[in-house]
């Protein structure tokens, strides 16, 4: 390999493949040679397999047996700092690196040639004849200047047919030309004029670009009320990013979330810049990978995974809403997209900004350390105030049976109905109830496959599980005893809940927002603009409208069952209830008029709902942190989960209690393992599930103690192995 990583024809290379496979393959460079980080396509077997060249050929066998590289693809190879964070990456999560370099090219067809589609643009010619179509079509090029559409695109901007595109184009009207499908992104204007600043925002962004000047790495929290304007601060420090030419990428927890964000982010840089998300198609995902690789996108919108993309010159990461737990994968590679942001930028000498009103302890934790620099924006912005919080004792409301909204709260909403303000219902469950009971034998009807009861969905007419996600049609009797006409759901859904919402305000337009009653993320989006302009009296959701959803005309918010989350076996129910309970209230009064949260709870009196409703943070948060490090948990300790799953419970045990017992690796650095124990869901999708669980000292290199702890098991059959390192979740 020459100085500059370059491999001469012939010589011999390491390629890392995405096959599971626990070491580099050596093969020949190819014709015309190739650098160190080429994306490259080696033979395997008969078949073609996508690598990267990984270093110099490890060599100990016969040349002359070895086989070639088949071609380099076209593509910017993979930069050392990508190759360094894959690596820091897969000793952190315990991840073997071929699992981790699928993770970074999840994008499909990356060694196609650029290909060529058809694109539109306006013509030269007037059309023999208008026609209200043909207006509309010739507007729509007109109002986005020299911008190129596919077909689809301009016909469904213009609402109409692709054929009278088509017939613009025989007359001249509308140009259609061949362009390469993976074109750069539009330019972002970092200069265009931001919004005016408040003192404390002002603050707040003039300490994150003096951050910025430095080149260093440096992460900080942004803690601020939800409307405070965390988001307006952070767009600066990106657009801080792009003047000095270095990439930027805002991480979002929920694709819901894009549409009013990009919309803010092209008023703020002109332009809308590269999304990436699961919703994104196929061709979409190329041409972000490709031009993040090339740095030819700015900035990229986008869901935990895109932390993997191949940039070219990460200078900021902002995750918003830091808090939230989607950020940790639980299959695949078990990682935490927050954490493993930190880790990436302090490679690439890039800060990030951990955007929240209810961090996670974690970063609480490290700033309150000093690892991270915290800004406070204290006050929402304008005229909004926070909402005024009360719990409704639910021991002292007259309920009737079936029935979930109190009369108090009944009262509440009936009030903004009449001042033409919208009231939102808050219910963390999905479907219409959780149980369905048998009123004869008093079953409970449970997915076969799962130790999980099924929960109705009216909506669907169907029974699913929320484990495995299988579904049944209701039966007509029950499966048990046979008796027809007895099974009764039990407890409220969001669907049930909005049943009950339309006999009781029979005048109110009612809205459900769940991620399950819509098609798509775009019908999702569709419906969340709708409601923000207003039009719904009464929305009743589940967890999605927690976070981060503008309904200016929202004032008072009821939470149905504060108590519901409290009382989970995980170590971060308080913590949870609280971050749930404050950005559901956070909702209400965003703009002018002021807000209230009402929480329906059987016990006002316990500290958590305590602490909710006197607002009093950074009380709550010591009070936490206190009975962490008593008990020596995360952050003042670090744990690790396993889980052993197989088709039969016995050798699955079996293997466990093997584990248990040879547990001197673990002991060597002051661990311990507790288990096996059967998972708290104790079969998902028929395989059986024990867990073990590791708890060690901060600081203790555990990675290297479960390496050694596991590299000696024989998993026969048909058993595996998923290791958790800081588990979020314990199901
Ligand atoms: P957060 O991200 O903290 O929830 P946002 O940045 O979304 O807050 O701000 C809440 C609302 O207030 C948004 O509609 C935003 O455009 C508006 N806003 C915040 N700061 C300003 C400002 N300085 N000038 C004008 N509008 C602002
Ligand atoms: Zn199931």
């Amino acid at each position: 390999m020459s100085a500059n990583g370059f491999f001469d024809e012939g010589e011999l290379v390491a390629v890392l493949t995405t096959q599971p496979l626990d070491r580099t393959l050596d093969y020949k460079a190819p014709e015309g040679g190739c650098f160190l980080g080429a994306f490259v396509e080696v033979p395997l077997g008969p078949r073609k397999v996508l690598g990267v060249v990984w270093g110099q050929g490890q060599g100990g066998f016969d040349l002359a047996k070895a086989r070639s590289v088949i071609r380099v693809l076209e593509v910017a190879p993979m930069r050392e700092e990508t190759r360094v964070f894959l690596g820091r990456v897969a000793d952190y999560t315990l991840t073997p690196m071929p699992a981790m370099l699928r993770l970074a090219t999840r994008a499909p067809g990356l060694g196609d040639p650029q290909s060529m589609r058809k694109v539109y643009r306006l013509g030269s010619t007037e059309p023999d004849r208008m026609t209200d179509a043909r207006t509309r079509v010739l507007e729509v090029l007109r109002d986005y200047g020299g911008l190129a559409f596919t077909l689809k695109e301009l016909a469904e901007q213009a609402g109409v047919t692709s054929s009278v595109v088509k017939g613009l184009v025989k007359q001249g009207a509308v140009r259609e030309e061949d362009s390469p499908r993976d074109l750069p992104y539009p330019h972002l204007d970092p200069d265009l004029p931001g919004k005016d600043l408040t003192e404390d925002q002002a603050k707040a962004v003039a300490r994150l670009q003096a951050g910025q000047r430095t080149g260093d790495y440096g992460t900080t929290l942004l803690k601020g009320v939800t409307g405070s304007g965390k988001t307006e601060v952070y767009l600066e420090a990106v657009a801080e990013a792009l003047r000095k030419g270095r990439q930027a990428l805002v991480l979002l927890p929920e694709i819901a979330l894009t549409a009013e964000f990009l919309t803010r982010v092209e008023a703020r840089f002109g332009a809308r810049p590269a999304e990436w998300h699961s919703g994104a198609t196929m061709t979409e995902r190329r041409r972000v990978w490709r031009m993040v690789g090339q740095g030819a996108a700015q900035l990229v919108v986008g869901a935990r995974s895109a932390l993997f993309l191949p940039f070219r010159d990460l200078g900021l990461v902002v995750v918003d809403e830091e808090h939230d737990t989607s950020y940790k994968q639980e299959d695949g590679v078990h990682y935490s997209a927050r954490d493993m942001a930190v880790l990436r930028a302090s490679i690439c000498g890039a800060r990030v900004v951990l955007a929240s009103a209810t961090p996670s302890l974690e970063s609480w934790a490290n700033a309150e350390a000093g690892k991270y620099e915290r800004l406070d924006l204290t006050a929402r912005f304008g005229a909004a105030v926070l909402p005024e919080m009360k719990p409704i004792d639910m021991r002292a409301e007259q309920m009737q049976a079936g029935t979930w909204i109190s009369p108090s709260l009944r009262q509440a909403v009936r009030q903004r109905i009449e001042r033409g303000e919208q009231s939102l219902l808050f219910i963390n469950r999905r479907g219409y109830a959780p149980v369905t009971l048998c009123r004869a034998c008093g079953e409970q009807i449970a997915c076969n496959h799962c130790d999980a009861r099924m929960v109705e969905h009216r909506f669907l007419k169907r029974l699913m599980c929320h484990q495995c996600g299988e579904t049944k049609p209701m039966p007509e009797t029950c499966p048990s005893c046979g008796v027809e006409g007895k099974l009764a759901p039990v407890g409220p859904g969001i669907e049930r809940l909005a049943e009950e919402a339309e006999a009781t305000f029979p005048e109110a337009k009612i809205a459900m927002l769940s991620s399950d009653l819509f098609g798509s993320a775009r019908a999702l989006k569709a419906k969340i603009e709708e409601i923000a302009e207003g039009d719904a009296d009464i929305i009743i959701g589940t967890q999605l409208v927690a976070k981060g959803h503008n309904f200016p005309k929202l004032t008072l918010v009821g939470v149905i069952d504060a108590d519901l989350s409290l009382h989970g076996a995980d170590l971060r129910a308080a913590e949870r209830t609280f971050q749930l309970m404050r950005q559901v209230a956070g909702r209400a009064g965003r703009a002018d008029k002021p807000g209230q949260a009402l929480l329906q709870t059987f016990q006002p009196e316990h500290p958590v709902i305590r602490a909710i409703l006197s607002g009093d943070e950074e009380g709550f948060w010591t009070a936490e942190a206190a009975g962490r490090q008593a008990a020596g948990v995360p952050p003042y300790g670090r744990m690790a989960g396993i889980v052993l799953s197989g088709p039969e419970v016995g050798p699955v045990f079996d293997i466990g209690n093997a584990m248990a017992r040879n547990d001197a690796p673990l002991r060597d650095v002051g661990a311990q393992v507790f288990g096996p124990a059967p998972a708290p869901i104790a079969r998902i999708r028929g395989r059986h599930r024990v867990r073990l669980l590791v708890k060690a000292p901060k600081g203790a290199p555990i990675q290297d103690a479960i390496a050694r702890w596991i590299a000696p098991l024989k998993l026969k059959g048909d058993i595996r192995l998923a290791v958790d390192i800081d588990p979020q979740s314990f199901y």
